[in-house]
């Protein structure tokens, strides 16, 4: 293998996807770092009792290198993926511009504004193909949300959609990774693109440090394809494209532990976001909506004014909604006094429960809330929390520190209240996920922040174009960098900026 790049780029996911397109169209040489592994259409997990295909826990069980990444934290859960193409593999397709008013209750850095990367996400626009839901499916779902919004005062939302609609099969699968060839996910469309214009992307390439050196980086990585085994690689630019966990967590240790990046900003892990998730599910309604149909989103609903937030009411392989709907709503004063503890052991828990099939078939008795699988939906709340967690390395790993309940209890009062309010003009009933009604602590599939842009490193760790300060030519590139909560699904924005991140890492080379 060559030894030494113009840029490496560490994670395949939306930001790093777009960096990798754009520099290997200049024609420098690019070699892109992903851990997970490359699937191809049909090589998705389908059986959650395999863990080494469905969990990713390495490196502290070495052999789970699956597609999804799920940790629980001391306040939070965080749902990620890994693999080629990082969360764009299990993302649910949807596509969302934030408005002026949602952009610009975040700091951003004084050169940018919506109007600024407005080119930006027209390139992201134009590479993923958006389009958005044909007219003709004719979904249930569809109808009787976009019903029941309009009794409530939501407005609705058209989300364009990642998906070759003519080769989709509608079968709602895509949160489990496309397994028919009809996600355009960024494997299909930014990688594949760089890869024909000459950059290299090696799965299984788990990095863990970063060290500067006079002309560049070395990036240590262990290749998980051989057994672990330690490999180096130079480059003159180094893009951290691991995701808000990961790449917080790559800094975290190489400067408080291997003292490779001495100078990152103290601010590194602060102002970390759940995007305000909040996620639950509509049972019981009165109308069959049968939402395994169509390609994971029904239908996204705004709800403006203060404490505003949008929801996407989300469906789900049919197989996996009929365990939703057999699981209930379970809430109650029993579920509560033992939610501590369980929260605390949830990391083993749950595998546990996976690998004896709790996840692969309905639970044989009929507990509260239960009902049938047509007439349930899941509900994916995003609002602007308050940006306050803090990421913090500790001997098991990272950690999330934040009292989220407390400091937002404004955003999520008003989303229960909306979301229940959706639910009685379905004649069915809300519940918030469980891990929530037992510990009151979210599970967010948006992770950001942690890495903020900022005008100086006083407030921030990376400069308005991603520079690492006090590292030159050591970029970053995805939702790390966000300044704050979006209240939208935040891929596109993440894609965006690295677009605009692009031109100046182009520069530095
Ligand atoms: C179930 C689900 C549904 C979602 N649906 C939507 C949606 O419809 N619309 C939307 O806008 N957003 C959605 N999201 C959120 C979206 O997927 C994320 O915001 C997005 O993936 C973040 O992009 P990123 O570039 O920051 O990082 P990621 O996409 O997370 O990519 C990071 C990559 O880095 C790799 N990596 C991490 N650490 C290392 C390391 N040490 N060495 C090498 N590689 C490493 C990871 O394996 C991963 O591939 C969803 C998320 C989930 C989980
Ligand atoms: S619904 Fe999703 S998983 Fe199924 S074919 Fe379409 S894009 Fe692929």
């Amino acid at each position: 293998m060559q030894k030494q790049y113009d840029a490496v780029i560490i994670g395949s996911g939306f930001g790093g996807s777009v960096s990798a397109l754009r520099l290997a169209e200049t024609g420098k040489s690019v070699l892109v770092l992903e851990r997970g592994k490359n699937y191809l259409s049909g090589e998705f997990p389908r059986d959650p009792k395999i863990l080494a295909n469905t969990l990713w826990r390495y490196p502290d069980i070495s052999c789970d290198q699956g597609l999804f990444d799920l940790r629980f934290f001391s306040d939070m859960g965080v749902l990620t993926a890994s693999g080629v193409g990082g969360g764009s593999l299990i993302y649910s397709n949807i596509n969302i511009k934030p408005d002026k008013d949602l952009f610009s209750r975040i700091k951003w850095p004084s050169s940018l504004s919506l109007a600024a990367l407005e080119p930006f996400y027209q390139r992201v626009e134009s590479e993923l193909s958006l389009q958005v839901m044909p007219e003709g499916l004719d979904l249930k779902a569809s109808k009787v949300m976009h019903r029941a919004g309009n009794e409530v005062g939501a407005s609705i939302i058209t989300p364009e959609f990642s998906v070759d609609w003519d080769n989709c099969k509608k079968c709602g699968e895509c949160g489990q990774g496309c397994n028919y060839d009809a996600k355009q996910s960024m494997d299909k469309t930014y990688l594949k693109k760089a890869q024909e214009k000459g950059a290299i992307i090696r799965s299984g390439a788990w990095v863990y440090v970063i060290e500067p050196t006079f002309s560049g980086y070395y990036i240590h990585f262990r290749d998980l394809t051989k057994n672990g085994q330690k490999v180096q690689v130079k480059a003159r630019v180094v893009v951290l494209a691991a995701g808000a966990l990961g790449t917080n967590e790559l800094l975290l240790r190489n400067r408080d532990i291997y003292d490779t990046l001495p100078a990152v900003s103290a601010t590194l892990g602060k102002g970390f976001s759940a995007n305000g998730d909040f996620i639950g599910s509509i049972q019981n309604c009165s109308s069959s909506m049968e939402a395994w149909r169509g390609a994971n989103v029904a239908a996204v609903l705004g709800f403006s004014g203060k404490n505003a937030f949008t929801v996407a009411a989300q469906g789900g392989k049919q197989s996996s909604m009929e365990v939703v709907a057999a699981m209930g709503q379970m809430t109650g004063k029993i579920l509560q006094f033992f939610g501590p503890v369980v929260w605390r052991n949830l990391s083993s828990i749950l595998p546990w429960m996976m690998a004896k099939g709790a996840l692969s078939q309905p639970v044989p008795i009929t507990l509260p809330g239960a009902g049938p699988a047509d007439r349930c939906i899941s509900l994916f709340a995003s609002g602007q929390d308050n940006a306050n967690g803090i990421i913090t390395l500790k001997s098991s790993g990272i950690d999330i520190a934040w009292d989220f309940a407390r400091e937002n209890l404004k955003l999520i009062e008003n989303m229960v209240l909306k979301m229940t309010e959706l639910a009685t003009v379905m004649q069915g009933t809300f519940s918030p996920l469980a891990s929530w009604n037992m510990a009151k602590r979210p599970i967010t599939v948006n992770p950001l922040g942690g890495c903020a842009m900022s005008d100086n490193p006083d407030s921030g760790v990376v400069s308005p174009y991603g520079e690492v300060y006090g590292h030159a030519k050591l970029f970053i590139s995805d939702g790390s960098i966000i300044p704050g909560a979006l209240g939208v699904h935040p891929a596109m924005t993440i894609s965006a900026l690295a677009e605009h991140n692009a031109e100046e890492i182009i520069n530095s080379i």
